[in-house]
């Protein structure tokens, strides 16, 4: 891979390709499509026949299921290019969405609905001998993401589609999405996601927009005749960035944005030395290293690992990113005036805040703007997003590191940090503390480079993703930064898309709704308000628990399924989803679930409770593993035991991923959300819950705080220790005595010591609880639990009152409105983006 960076037009494939026109294939002659019973079908039977070469021989499932994906595909072709058009015409101001993750989920049911297909669609395919339901099934989840940030961003797109925004999302195409969670004897064993291996029938590939990221070398300073110095960044290692791009309908609205995924591939040019002395195979076999980029999606949430592969990738991201704006604004301008006017480019997270350095090297090295000239567009275009306060999570880079992969942009960086560092020098004089504590370049004998202090110099805003998330960034961890650009800094609360997370994973909940409503509701989350005066009516209760019924059989069947455990749907669904994490606390839910077991031992009776945990663990993450097994081994003893079998269950799901999480989420009757106050940044699975009904048991922590305060607290169960609180708890900290001084906590941990959750593992299981009891545990459990346990016994009381509990299920749907992405892209839009929405011309075609 040596080849130096000699830059030709013979990187495009089809070199002939000039000598041919397409004007007169590409017209505006087609035959629209039409959406109708019988189109459909046609198209369906015609793809699965036609474009994929199938007959009834070769009827496996999957081609079923890409006829129909690629008979609605076709659907949006059209409106597609057209959007497109419209948001690369040169005119009008459109964001950038730079995010390493979007956990997309499966994509045929939101086109489906959002097309407002799915009636003739149903039709056609009940002609065909399938259901709509079971060809959705067939489909692989896209999950080009770890958790909450990724599925924020995918969250994002569609809200951004359905309110018409220019926003195109730029990520990167990973060959090896999430990995695959199963469990054997109670451990979590990974697979690989080979989400790809049967064709993506959404992306389109777009080889003729490739462009080309360097990698390593070094910079040659050259004097030009009129005494400038320039620099050159040679002898690099290149890479192809290839996009695929996947259609984001909006909803009802006829525009189709676009998610543009870069893949890694290998240039065309080769190691001629090696070439040249006869190692054909070696040099093609060199080129795997630039296929690897894309490889495997880093399954680390919430914690940066170091790897030089993953700043790789980052880079990777930006470079191929911004190389794809710039291309695109020269298409229709001379110079760069007007283009911070017409662009901005979010940074969800510091994961790409590289591309601060990246834009200034591409202005000032290849398109020759002058420093103050670039420096004076980057400032104006990059925002910046901050996902957590966690210290694991804040990526530093070692400089040695970066230097060696990124030679020219590190040196970009130390510029930008020497000029940085005079500013704080002008404004903070002699304030030697601040200057080190704020430097990008941090100043050890070892340097590192702070992305997130990168992120913040580079950018005109700085959001935080929950009201008391933003508040902690500006007082705690970025308070410096905060006194010096007090402006730069606001919030923007997070939100979900409620057409995927209410209307088309509850379609029981939609018919009610809309019936109750209006259809516009979809579309107009305010609506949902109306239900307010109607929480108490007899008749709409009752109907709101049939649908909650069916929704949980529906979730029973898939426990039944994925672990054999039956449970029934009059239980109490108390549901805790999410990655597994030791500041998310699976554990204490899972001690609430043994204080029940042993309470019915001895005689104490309860609602009967199914608790569900899923989530999976980073494959490096020690404790969190060990935190599922601990959990599975309690569930063995309670699942086992005949004396409580219609009063307790405890699954563990495995394999949590979105499209469990639209099993899962409407048929929950209690959400889980009890991280310790000032860990959890936001949250967005305490929305999908409350939208769907289910009542909130949390911490005031992250968003739950603003979903208390929607809800009201007579609909929502809050326990626990505040922020304010947590400091002072930890001096002194001393679990054993909270324990000693509780009869409860003392059987909990009694029943641990006596090894009865043991299962042939006791090293690790008392390692988990070990560090419950330590006065170091930074996570402050055991001084929650006792609050936790009395919490849950107001939710058995109030789930008691079949009509109250119905109430405070209808009030956490009617009062989550806010909590919708439309809310939170509105927000971004007034504050942060200032787009116009998108015009399309009127065409007949859709
Ligand atoms: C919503 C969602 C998350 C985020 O959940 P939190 O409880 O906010 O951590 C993670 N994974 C999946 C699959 C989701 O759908």
């Amino acid at each position: 891979m040596n080849s130096t960076n000699r830059s030709t037009a013979a990187e495009l494939p089809g070199t002939a390709q000039a000598m041919v026109t397409v004007d007169d294939i590409w017209t505006d002659d087609r035959i629209a499509l039409e959406n109708d019973k019988d189109a459909l079908r046609q198209s369906v039977i015609d793809h699965f026949g036609r474009t994929l070469g199938r007959d009834i021989d070769h009827a496996a499932a999957h081609f079923l299921y890409k006829a129909v994906a690629l008979s609605v595909r076709d659907r949006m072709m059209e409106r597609w290019l057209a959007t497109r058009q419209a948001v690369e015409s040169g005119v009008q101001r459109h964001t950038c969405y730079l995010s390493m993750e979007y956990l997309m989920g499966r994509a045929l049911r939101n086109a489906v609905h959002n097309l407002d297909l799915q009636d003739e669609l149903g039709k056609a395919l009940e002609e065909l001998g399938l259901t709509l339901e079971q060809t959705e099934q067939l489909e692989a989840d896209a999950g080009l993401g770890n958790g909450g940030l990724g599925r924020l961003a995918a969250c994002f797109l569609d809200s951004c589609a359905s309110l018409a925004l220019p926003v195109t999302g730029y990520g990167l195409r990973y060959r090896y999405g999430m990995f695959r969670q199963s469990i054997d004897k109670g451990f979590q064993i990974e697979r690989p996601d080979s989400w790809l291996s049967e064709g993506h029938v959404w992306e389109l590939e777009r080889p003729e927009l490739s462009c080309r990221v360097r990698f390593g070398g070094r910079v040659d300073l050259i004097t030009e005749l009129n005494g400038n110095i320039i620099h050159r960044w040679v002898d690099t290692d290149d890479v192809r960035a290839v996009p695929f791009d996947v259609p984001v309908p909006g909803h009802d609205n006829g525009i189709v944005n676009t998610l543009r995924l870069w893949n890694s591939s290998a240039t065309d040019e080769f190691n001629l030395h090696e070439f040249n002395a006869g190692g054909y195979t070696e040099a093609v076999a060199a080129k795997n290293a630039a296929e690897n980029i894309t490889m495997v999606l880093y399954p680390n949430d919430a914690s940066e690992n170091g790897k030089v592969l993953r700043l790789r990738q980052q880079y990777f991201l930006v470079s191929a990113s911004l190389q794809d704006a710039l291309r695109i604004w020269l298409l229709h301008n001379d110079g760069f005036q007007g283009f911070a006017d017409a662009h901005c480019f979010q940074l969800n997270d510091t994961h790409p805040s590289l591309a601060v350095a990246e834009l200034m090297r591409l202005l000032v090295d290849d398109h020759r703007l002058s420093w103050d000239e670039a420096w004076s567009i980057t400032t104006r275009v990059m925002a910046y997003t901050n996902h957590t306060l966690l210290p694991e999570a804040l990526e530093c880079w070692s400089l040695d590191m970066i230097g060696a992969l990124l030679p020219r942009p590190t040196e970009i960086i130390q510029e930008i940090n020497r000029r940085f560092l005079e500013e704080v020098e002008q404004a903070m004089p002699g304030q030697l503390q601040q200057h080190a504590e704020m430097s990008i370049v941090s100043f050890d004998a070892q340097p590192v480079v702070r992305m997130a202090h990168l992120a913040i110099v580079g950018s005109f805003s700085i959001n935080g993703v929950a009201a008391l998330h933003s508040k902690l960034l500006k007082e705690g961890l970025f308070a410096n930064f905060n006194r010096l650009w007090p402006t730069r800094f606001n919030n923007k609360t997070n939100g979900v898309t409620q057409r995927r997370w209410l209307a088309y994973c509850n379609p029981g909940m939609k018919s009610l709704l809309d019936s109750t409503l209006g259809e516009s509701w979809t579309g107009r989350m305010e609506l949902l308000e109306q239900l307010v005066p109607l929480a108490d009516e007899q008749a709409l209760q009752a109907r709101w628990r049939e649908v909650r019924n069916r929704n949980k059989l529906a979730l029973a069947r898939l426990v039944a399924e994925r672990t054999g455990i039956e449970v029934s749907a009059d239980m109490l669904f108390d549901v805790q989803v999410k990655r597994m994490h030791e500041y998310k606390r699976q554990l204490l839910c899972t001690l609430h679930a043994v204080h029940v077991y042993l309470d019915l031992l001895d005689g104490q009776d309860h609602v009967p409770r199914l608790v569900l945990i899923a989530g999976k663990a980073a494959p490096g993450y020690y404790m969190a593993k060990s935190i599922i097994k601990l959990i599975n081994n309690v569930a063995s003893v309670i699942n086992g035991d005949k004396r409580t079998t219609d009063r307790l269950k405890l699954v563990f799901l495995p394999d949590y991923n979105v499209s469990a999480m639209e099993v899962i989420c409407p048929a929950a009757d209690l959400s889980e959300q009890v991280s310790t106050a000032g860990k959890e940044a936001s949250g967005t699975g305490n929305m999908k819950f409350m939208m769907n009904g289910a009542v909130t048991i949390g911490t005031l922590d992250g968003a739950n705080v603003e979903i208390l305060e929607a809800v009201g607290s007579e609909n929502f169960f809050q326990f626990g220790l505040s922020v304010d609180q947590v400091d002072g708890v930890r001096q002194g900290y001393a679990p054993s005595r909270i324990i000693a001084g509780d009869a409860r906590l003392t059987r909990i941990f009694e029943a641990f010591d006596s090894g009865l959750f043991d299962a042939g593992e006791a090293e690790l299981v008392r390692g988990v609880i070990d560090a419950a009891r330590s006065p170091h545990d930074a996570w402050l459990t055991v001084a929650d639990l006792p609050d936790y346990l009395d919490s849950q016994q107001q939710v058995e009381a109030a789930w008691q009152d079949t009509a109250g509990w119905t109430r405070k299920s209808i009030m956490n749907t009617a009062c989550s409105a806010r909590f919708s992405t439309d809310r939170t892209m509105q927000d971004y839009n007034r504050d942060i983006w200032r787009l116009q929405p998108i015009e399309l011309p009127d065409r007949e075609t859709i």
